[in-house]
């Protein structure tokens, strides 16, 4: 057979498209029991589809993104929204962040936001569900930026104590730091809990050391000493409850003990949890990738290794309740991914996988050019773009490809990662109709921004575009009764006339040379106590 080093939609050549089809027969070795899509035509190759190569045409410095497929709107911070208190059988999916880097103005970077039902109401408003939490809440990826939109949603941190990181990129994980610090003072009286990949096993080529010590449970080290002057300096206020029901390892059904890494009490807002996951796990034997499994909420958590960039990726799947939601993270086409998708052939409701852009196309874009284009400095570039694509990413047309093989089809499939504008929206769609004619854009296949929710249920997924404030202001609090007196006390006075342990903010501050209210000599106000 005469090889074709012609690129094809896909951006690959015949010789990977064999490789490809060679793979497909490894991933069935390794999977065993697994559904090997592609396996049947792994001795035929086919020439990929040529889809042309769909520019997009906007000046770059001029792209929108019109969500005219989007009638719903949802508006979490207005207490009349019918849609904020989830009814029983109902799980919310909601993107706070959906960008690759650099992060963008319109895009913050990765994080999904998962809800179920029902509505639990706080006891303190219960009447209005803007005080409200989901039955069980879970925080998927958490990279730059994406807490100003979980604020701008009215989700409280105290909904944001258990976090599933897919990788330890930075555009995955890097507003775990605001999350963290500014946790215990914005109502999250509880320990940070981190699910994530272990360490990854590579070589370092420069040893020693021999490996590096780059699982989660080091990052939550890290990130715990890292911020050590942030969380004691705030520490004159509560950061805990009486009466905190400790999770167990049963309890959630977790692969390890839930142990904090540093010496915070096991029921502190500072305390941060490390749920660390072998990510060669993708349950060849029984419950061996299970990361949650709360019989409480029925809330199930498994992962499975995909492909990006360095061993240790993995993707998650979430069942509650007869429902099913994959989120990927980063990945290069693989068939961990799409073998999760096809669920035994039962599919699943919502798929959410990255999809990139070509690496000529992605050039362009951020070069601000709206063409291709020519040169030394041209060809380097792209390259550099096409190297990031082959260690990591799945660009529209593999996406297309690897869509093609997940049969029953996903009931709602969502691309994410990706930098949504109307042309490149209207590039992907034309590649992944190629692989997949029956894509119906809006209905079976979406691409996210930032603030769009899903509401799912077993006879609907019903999209919605929210309506926030851009300049509201933190999302609302409900202060417990039972809190714990703070780590820097004194001895003060309740509301009774009671005597206890209060806050002291004085204590880790030097007031030498402090401005007075009043000057001590002559009695005279500098400057009225009550701020006015
Ligand atoms: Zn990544
Ligand atoms: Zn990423």
């Amino acid at each position: 057979m005469k090889e074709s080093k012609e690129k094809m939609s896909k951006g690959v050549t015949r010789r990977d498209a064999l490789k490809l089809s060679a793979m497909a027969l490894g991933g069935l070795a390794v999977g065993g029991a697994m559904n090997g899509p592609g396996a049947g035509d792994a001795q035929a190759a086919t020439e990929c589809p040529d889809p042309g190569h769909c520019y997009p045409t906007n000046d770059p410095t001029q792209q929108y993104y019109y969500y005219d497929h989007l009638p719903n709107v949802y508006r979490p911070n207005d207490p009349t929204d019918p849609k904020i208190a989830l009814r029983d059988d109902e799980m919310r999916i909601t993107f706070l962040g959906s960008m690759v880097p650099p992060v963008r103005r319109a895009q913050q970077e990765m994080s999904v936001f998962v809800e179920v039902g029902p509505w639990v109401y706080d006891p303190k408003h219960p009447t209005d569900p803007t005080y409200g939490r989901a039955t069980d809440s879970i925080v998927f990826d958490c990279g730059s930026g994406v807490c100003a939109n979980y604020g701008a949603m009215n989700i409280q941190y105290s909904r944001m104590n258990k976090i599933f990181l897919t990788h330890l990129h930075a555009d995955h994980m890097s507003d775990l730091t605001h999350l963290y610090c500014f946790g215990p003072g914005g109502g999250r009286y509880s320990p940070l809990y981190v699910w994530g990949p272990g360490p990854s096993g590579v070589k370092n080529p420069k040893a020693p050391p021999k490996y590096y010590d780059d699982g989660t449970k080091a990052l939550c080290r890290n990130l715990r000493e890292a911020l050590r002057w942030s969380t004691e300096s705030f520490s004159f206020q509560a950061s805990a409850c009486e009466g905190y029901e400790r999770p167990t390892r049963k309890k959630w059904g977790l692969p390890c003990n839930p142990v904090p890494v540093g010496d915070d009490p096991t029921d502190d807002g500072y305390a941060v949890v490390p749920i660390e996951l072998n990510w060669r796990h993708y349950g060849k034997s029984e419950r061996d990738n299970v990361a949650y499994d709360n019989p409480d909420t029925g809330v199930k958590i498994t992962h499975f290794p995909v492909i990006h960039c360095r061993k240790g990726s993995i993707g998650y799947k979430l069942e509650w309740n007869g429902l099913s939601m994959i989120f990927t993270g980063d990945t290069k086409p693989e068939y961990m991914s799409v073998n999760n998708a096809i669920n035994g052939n039962n599919g699943v409701d919502v798929f959410i996988h990255e999809m990139g852009l070509p690496p000529e196309v992605w050039a362009m874009k951020n070069l601000h050019l709206n063409k291709p284009g020519s040169g030394s400095q041209w060809d380097a570039y792209v390259n550099e773009m096409k190297s990031v694509i082959n260690s990591s990413h799945s660009p529209i047309g593999a996406f297309g490809y690897i869509l093609s093989q997940i049969n029953p089809k996903p009931r709602l499939t969502v691309a994410t990662h990706f930098q949504t504008a109307d042309d490149t929206v209207d590039c992907a769609k034309n590649s992944i109709l190629l692989h997949w004619p029956d894509m119906q854009w809006g209905r079976n296949f979406i691409v996210s921004f930032d603030l769009m929710v899903l509401n799912v249920t077993k006879t609907a997924i019903t999209q919605f575009q929210s309506k926030v404030p851009a300049f509201g202001f933190s999302p609302l609090i409900s202060v417990p009764d039972n809190l714990k007196p703070p780590k820097y006390w004194k001895w003060g006075q309740d509301s009774q006339g009671n005597r206890v342990k209060v806050g002291n903010p004085l204590a880790q501050i030097d007031r030498s040379t402090e401005i007075p209210e009043k000057d001590p000599a002559t009695g005279d106000c500098n400057y009225r106590d009550d701020g006015y």
